[in-house]
């Protein structure tokens, strides 16, 4: 009798199963953990994680009558009160000042910047991947501008030197400062989008 013959088909579809079922709570646990893990902000310097009334609902629990989507009725929120160091996000667009027929033009253009609208490409007007850099004696962060532009990611409160880079410009520096954020970081909600009150948008422009 060989080893095969002792142990049926039927056996070994039920294994199967139960091996897949166990792989099958595992991931789902995983995903679970990971996913509560992912929507906590992390917590910086000063900052501290408290539950507090939720800003849509106002504690009601309830929006239009219908379950708030936010706190999903348990009128609080976790939500993290900012200290002095918590990163602030900071997005804007870097402008081709030789595409405009002056300054005002393109400033009236970048003010109207609907950020809504998603650039992949290379646009007319726009500088494709200049390198916004905020430095100052302790500090360096490097937002990386995309094709289309656009820049974005997140800086230290402080008080910097500003510097905007493009081989085929001339560099543009300022005195920047980012202020320390005013309003509580919400919890990541999956699905739900939650505007950042305290985002940064800066229209920076470049000349050949
Ligand atoms: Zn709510």
């Amino acid at each position: 009798m060989t080893k095969e013959e002792k142990f049926p088909v039927v056996d070994r579809t039920k294994a199967k199963v139960i091996a897949y079922i166990v792989v099958a709570a595992f991931m789902a646990i995983m995903i679970v953990f990971g996913l509560r893990s992912a929507g906590q902000t992390p917590l910086h310097e000063g900052d501290q994680r408290r539950s507090i009334t939720c800003k849509w609902c106002e504690g009601s629990g309830k929006l239009e009558g219908e379950r708030c989507p936010y706190c999903l009725g348990a009128k609080k929120l976790k939500a993290v009160i900012p200290g002095p160091n918590h990163p602030v996000r900071v997005r804007g667009t870097v402008w081709d000042l030789s595409r405009f027929s002056s300054r005002e033009e393109a400033e009236e253009k970048a003010a109207a910047e609907d950020y809504e609208q998603v650039y992949l490409k290379a646009r007319d007007q726009t500088v494709s991947r200049a390198k916004v850099r905020f430095k100052n004696d302790s500090e360096e962060f490097l937002l990386e501008g995309k094709v289309s532009g656009r820049f974005w990611g997140f800086v230290k409160p402080g008080e910097y030197t500003l510097t905007v880079e493009h081989p085929e410009f001339q560099t543009y520096e300022t005195e920047f400062t980012v202020p320390v954020r005013e309003h509580p970081v919400w919890p990541e909600i999956p699905g739900v989008e939650i505007e950042d009150e305290d985002q940064l948008e800066l229209e920076l422009f470049l000349k050949k």
